[in-house]
C-alpha cells in the first residue's frame, strides 16, 4: 500500500469509528426510558400520551392515567396526543378509536415496590391506568385487538363523556 493510500484508509477507518459513535449516542438518546410525569411509570412506547397541562407538554404513560389525572385534579388537562398502539406513531387523540378494558395491559405491575401491606399489589385496588386503554387509526384494528384480548370500543367523544361522569 502507498503511504497516500495508507492516509486515505485512516481518514476514512476513523471517520466510520466516529459515525459509530455517534449512532450510538443518538440511539441510547433516543432510547433513553421515559417516565410518565404523574405516575412516574415507564412510559410504554405503544401507549404513550400527551397532556397540556397549563402551557406544559407533559408526556404521560397511557391515555388513561391523563384521563384519570384529570378527573383527581378536577381541571381537566388537555390530551393533545396518543400513541396508535400498532404503529407506534404520534395522531390525534380525536381521530383515534380507543380499546377499554382489554386484558392488555402495558402499565401492569412495572414497580415491585407498590404493595400495600397485605403485600397484594396496590393495582388490585386502584390503578390509575385501569382499564387500560389504547388507541387505534382503524377501527378494524381495533376490532380484531378486541376479538383477541377482550374489551370495548370506545369513540373519542365516548371515552371523554365517560371520564366526565366518574366522581
Ligand atoms: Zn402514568
Amino acid at each position: 500500500m502507498s503511504k497516500k493510500a495508507k492516509t486515505v484508509t485512516l481518514i476514512l477507518s476513523s471517520l466510520i469509528l466516529a459515525a459509530i459513535a455517534a449512532g450510538g449516542y443518538w440511539l441510547l438518546q433516543e432510547t433513553k426510558p421515559q417516565t410518565c410525569e404523574i405516575c412516574q411509570r415507564h412510559i410504554h412506547e405503544h401507549s404513550r400520551a400527551v397532556l397540556l397541562l397549563g402551557k406544559e407538554r407533559v408526556a404521560v404513560c397511557c391515555v388513561r392515567c391523563g384521563i384519570t389525572h384529570n378527573v383527581q385534579a378536577g381541571k381537566p388537562g388537555e390530551l393533545v396526543e396518543v400513541t396508535e398502539y400498532l404503529s407506534n406513531k404520534p395522531m390525534k387523540p380525536e381521530a383515534a378509536v380507543y380499546v377499554e378494558g382489554s386484558r392488555v395491559s402495558l402499565c401492569d405491575a412495572h414497580e415491585g415496590a407498590m404493595m400495600d401491606q397485605t403485600k397484594r399489589p396496590f393495582n388490585l385496588v386502584f390503578d390509575r391506568c385501569e382499564p387500560s386503554t389504547y388507541a387505534f387509526a382503524k377501527r378494524e384494528d381495533a376490532q380484531a385487538f378486541v376479538r383477541k384480548n377482550g374489551g370495548k370500543l370506545l369513540s373519542w367523544e365516548e371515552l371523554r363523556k365517560e371520564a366526565e361522569l366518574k366522581p
